[in-house]
């Protein structure tokens, strides 16, 4: 359905933002950023123009073809807990354990993703009220360096399983990651195995824990505590996998069915419990803490 004007045309790339605007910095590896200054912004599901503050009321859910666009990770606990939620473990920070260097350092990536999103790294803690329930809750921050999982992610995550251990309050986390921080090589992977740890002894203690997978869940994220929760669900149309479908494809020579890798493809083949639209989510969730409760 056109309408004559040419912008509304576009099928390639995303509207120029303002001309002297900041350029758009990649937010992850290879990731393309959405410039996002205008008012409007382009669907990525269904292609239609929708305005920014609709979409912002609505969750970040296309009201349209109900396309679920990233939230960053303030604004997932701002939709999860009430109100008087307190934010804890902060201020823990990298110290970039291998000097690395790629195309560019480390440590510039680093103090960029931190400058452009307000956080010390891709994870944020907390403390509140889902409804009825207290919770411990980790949301996880794409946008810090495509929501890579190094030593600060890893230990900020283990802190609130223990918190969650100690406290006896169900544990909540919402993924969303590119997989290992490659950055920090080695060190990114071990923490695969101290979260998994810590999350072993939540479950002798008989403590919950929910993961909520978002788009993108993958790599050493879905390999780990992304897949271990006593309920592990997603929003609808998150890519989640480990590996991406390329490397699958050349690995085992074969075509990926449709919608592979996608949340209702591996709901079918019993990785998920359940597929929950995100205007359904915190009801969803008051409802699971009610039926574990004691
Ligand atoms: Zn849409």
């Amino acid at each position: 359905m056109g309408f004559g004007m040419s912008w509304f045309k576009r099928e390639n790339g995303d509207f120029p933002g303002p001309a002297n605007g900041p350029e758009g910095e990649s937010a992850g590896d290879g990731e393309r950023n959405v410039r996002t200054e205008g008012l409007w912004i382009k669907c990525i599901g269904c292609r239609q123009i929708i305005w920014k503050a609709d979409l912002e009321q609505n969750l970040s859910v296309c009201p349209k073809c109900q396309h679920h666009f990233k939230l960053s990770a303030r604004r997932r606990i701002e939709q999860l807990l009430d109100p008087g939620y307190e934010l804890v473990d902060t201020g823990l920070r990298s110290t970039d354990p291998l000097n690395f260097t790629d195309v560019k350092p480390y440590k510039l990536r680093l103090s960029k993703a931190r400058e452009q999103t307000g956080l010390d790294d891709a994870i944020l803690n907390a403390v509140g009220q889902l409804g009825p329930h207290p919770v411990v809750l980790s949301a996880m921050e794409y946008g810090f360096i495509g929501g890579s999982m190094g030593a600060v992610v890893g230990e900020t995550i283990a802190r609130n399983v223990d918190r969650a251990r100690i406290l006896r309050k169900p544990l909540i986390v919402v993924a969303a990651s590119g997989g290992a921080r490659m950055m920090e090589g080695v060190v990114s992977l071990m923490q695969m195995a101290k979260i998994s740890t810590a999350l072993a002894q939540l479950d002798d203690a008989a403590v919950p824990y929910i993961c909520v997978l978002t788009d993108p869940t993958t790599g050493g994220v879905t390999a780990s505590f992304a897949m271990l929760g006593d309920l592990n669900i997603a929003e609808p149309g998150a890519l989640i996998g480990f590996a991406g479908p390329r490397v699958i494809e050349q690995t085992i020579r074969q075509k990926l069915p449709e919608g592979f890798q996608r949340s209702e493809f591996l709901l079918e083949k019993g990785f998920l419990d359940a597929v929950v639209h995100r205007k359904d989510l915190k009801p969803y969730l008051i409802r699971a803490l009610d039926f574990m409760k004691p």
